[in-house]
């Protein structure tokens, strides 16, 4: 068996009860093959990032302990978006569901399809927040210390849910 590694997932969503889908998605992520959820983060509203006619987004992130392999991991991820119904159609357009591998151990990935540390985290608060909620220490491989990349973030109107 290989050893199990320490993964964050960011959840999005904006359509069809967004709160909703992220409970019942952390529940998916718990019951995925060889992957527990370890920890889960508050709900928070933030402002679309892509075209602004469409709602508000709620976002959290989510730690899981997995032996999937990254790839598997991101398939994993999709399978679920896909049961939520998530249609791509709009570059950042609105969506029941969004799941981003945003750091997977310490591992830094550049291959077609899969990047990790997700290339959007150093910029954006609705991931780096709820992430510094639940392990404020975090180093993310190739951007340095979590609180720092926090300290200097645009702020992008984020509210507790
Ligand atoms: P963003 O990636 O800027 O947050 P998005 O989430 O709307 O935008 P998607 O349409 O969900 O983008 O994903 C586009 C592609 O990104 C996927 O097909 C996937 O292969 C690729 N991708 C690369 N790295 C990752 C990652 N770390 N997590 C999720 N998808 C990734
Ligand atoms: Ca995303
Ligand atoms: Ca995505």
């Amino acid at each position: 068996m290989p050893e199990a590694v320490t993964a964050w997932i960011g959840l999005g969503s904006n359509l069809e009860d967004p709160a909703g889908q992220l409970q019942r998605a952390f529940d998916e992520l718990d019951r995925l093959p060889h992957t527990r959820l370890a920890a889960r983060s508050a709900l928070y509203r933030s402002p679309p990032l892509g075209p602004p006619d469409q709602p508000d987004y709620v976002n959290a992130v989510a730690c899981v302990r997995t032996t999937l392999a990254p790839r598997e991991l991101l398939q994993a991820l999709q399978g679920i978006e896909a049961a939520h119904g998530r249609v791509r159609a709009v570059h950042w357009g609105p969506r029941t569901l969004d799941l981003d591998l945003l750091l997977y151990g310490d591992r830094v990935i550049d291959e077609p399809g899969l990047q990790v540390p997700h290339p959007g985290l150093a910029e954006r608060e609705f991931v780096l927040r709820p992430l510094a909620d639940l392990e404020p220490g975090l180093d993310i491989p190739g951007h340095g210390t979590l609180a720092a990349l926090l300290a200097t973030c645009p702020s992008g109107g984020l509210q507790p849910l």
